[in-house]
Parts: C-alpha cells; sequence; structure tokens
C-alpha cells in the first residue's frame, strides 16, 4: 500500500467502528500457539479457501482509497518491502487477525447507503492484497453482489494471483508505480519492476480503470529520468489511468519500524519540498494526466 496523510478536515481517515488493533510482530500469534494441529490444519484450509483470512485492520475512510465514502480493510502480507513503508506491521500475514469474508461481508452491507450516497464502496489494501486472492476474491464478490463499488490498491507485483473471474469483480485498481527503472524499484522495494507493468497491461487490456500512484522520496525516487520513466510506463495503459497521484513521501511510519525492531533506512530523508512536488506533478501533467 501507499498513503498519504491528509488531515480529517480535508476528509481523511476516521475510524468510527470497531476494528482490530494494529498488531505488533509477535502479538498475534498466541491464539495461533494454542491451537490443536487440527485447528491448525482446518484454519489454513479454510484461508486457503477465502473463508478466512489474515487482517490488519480495516476503517472507514472519506476522500482517500479510491472516490467517496469507504471502508478500507488492510490484508497483511506483503513480497515487498518498500524503505519508506509506513506498516510495516503488515509485512508478515502470521501477524494478521483472523477474520471470516463473512463477517466483512455483513459490515459491508450495513454500510451499503453510506457508499451509495457518497459514491464510494470497498478498498481492499494492505500489506498486498494479491497475497491472500481467495480472500480477496471472496470480499470483491460479495461486495459486487450487494451492487457496492470495488477497489484493490496494490504494487501488482503478484499480479499473476488475481484470476480474470476476479479482475471482473474490480472497479478500480490503485496501481503503485514505485519507480520507473529496474534499478531503483529494487532498491526501494527489494523486487522487481517487471511484474507491475505486466499487471498494469491486463488492466488496460480488460478496461478497468487505474489510479496511478507514485511516492516521490527525495534521493531515492525524485530524479527526473526516473519520473519519466514512471510516466512512461502509465502512458501505455492508455485511458484507463483516469488519474495519477503522487504522493509525497513523509515520516510517519519510523515508530512502527522502531517497535518492530527492523531496520529503518529513511531515519534521515526529508519531505519533498513543495517545488519538487509540483514539478514532479508537471511532467505528468505534459503527458496529459489529470494529477493530484
Ligand atoms: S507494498 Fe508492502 S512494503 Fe511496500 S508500502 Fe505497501 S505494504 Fe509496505
Amino acid at each position: 500500500m501507499t498513503e498519504t496523510m491528509i488531515p480529517a478536515a480535508l476528509g481523511g481517515r476516521d475510524q468510527d467502528f470497531l476494528a482490530p488493533a494494529a498488531r505488533l510482530r509477535g502479538a498475534g500469534i498466541g491464539g495461533l500457539e494454542e491451537l490443536t494441529d487440527i485447528q491448525r490444519s482446518e484454519r489454513l484450509v479454510r484461508m486457503r479457501e477465502g473463508i478466512l483470512g489474515s487482517i490488519h485492520s480495516w476503517e472507514l475512510v472519506t476522500a482517500v482509497d479510491g472516490p467517496g465514502t469507504r471502508m478500507t480493510i488492510f490484508l497483511n502480507g506483503c513480497p515487498l518491502r518498500c524503505l519508506y513503508c509506513h506498516n510495516p506491521d503488515t509485512f508478515l500475514m502470521k501477524d494478521g487477525e483472523p477474520v471470516e469474508a463473512n463477517e466483512l461481508l455483513r459490515r459491508m452491507k450495513r454500510y451499503r447507503n453510506v457508499f451509495r450516497a457518497s459514491g464510494g464502496g470497498i478498498t481492499l489494501s494492505g500489506g498486498e492484497v494479491l497475497m491472500q486472492p481467495a480472500f480477496a476474491a471472496r470480499l470483491l464478490a460479495g461486495a459486487k453482489a450487494m451492487g457496492v463499488h470495488t477497489c484493490i490498491d496494490t504494487s501488482g507485483y503478484l499480479g499473476r494471483n488475481a484470476t480474470d473471474e476476479m479482475l471482473n469483480n474490480i472497479d478500480l485498481v490503485l496501481l503503485d508505480v514505485k519507480s520507473g527503472d529496474e534499478e531503483t524499484y529494487k532498491r526501494v522495494t527489494g523486487r522487481e519492476l517487471a511484474p507491475t507493468i505486466a499487471f498494469g497491461d491486463r488492466l488496460a487490456a480488460k478496461g478497468i480503470e487505474i489510479w496511478a500512484r507514485f511516492v516521490l522520496v527525495p534521493g531515492l525516487t525524485d530524479s527526473p529520468e526516473n519520473v519519466e520513466n514512471v510516466a512512461r510506463i502509465i502512458e501505455r495503459w492508455g485511458s484507463v489511468v483516469s488519474r495519477v497521484e503522487v504522493l509525497p513521501f513523509h515520516q510517519m511510519g519510523t515508530d512502527k519500524w522502531d517497535a518492530l525492531g527492523l531496520d529503518y533506512k529513511l531515519r534521515d530523508a526529508r519531505p519533498p519540498e513543495p517545488e519538487l512536488v509540483e514539478s514532479t506533478r508537471a511532467i505528468f501533467r505534459s503527458r496529459g494526466f489529470t494529477v493530484h
């Protein structure tokens, strides 16, 4: 996931119903250890079938994670290790809270009118939503069956996990393009860029709307060449890209990295100056994109 802090006054996040507390590494393991072998293998089967998922939290948000008021669900587990990740407590699937898809679908149902009135819906974020494809597919199909707008927020790295049937139940993809060149992508995420491009190509071929997202980190992702390359990649997807979001890096995740005992490498990085944000947005704008 990528995220930017949006003051509550401008919408932003507003937890207004009970969500599992954010878990630190190890905090969710106690319950698992109490399970018998049979219970543990039953749980694995239910997770494989997507009846049960591993969740970090969920919340109601406005003006982030897609249009309107949304129920954003953060799934645990991510194959990337973005240096600027704000949610390192979602890295591992085992650290999440086990939640049934039906339980989340019941909650969605309660908010149907809010979604309809605000032009909102649900967004599956993370972590990486495509780490739990069967669970995500169940939530997306269930939401669609209720007439709820659906969105996933993904790096696309595990795009191969998304079946065509799953894509048919997705209205919008927030696709993070974390860098335009291989080398920087690897430095930022620890993984390769190609799967993201392939996933975007697939979405474009199917005509699924994309909001492309790019996190601007001074000294890491901000070179004009890198930004031009990001723009070139996004251009491949043509008219399905209805907006590009340039998200200025900020230091909000530091405490979580420290609490988890992980090595946070961007401690000295600074948020980009407004001029840099503007000149970066201008690169996308000059190619005809609607930029936020
Ligand atoms: S893709 Fe994974 S590592 Fe990167 S920012 Fe999102 S959750 Fe964090």
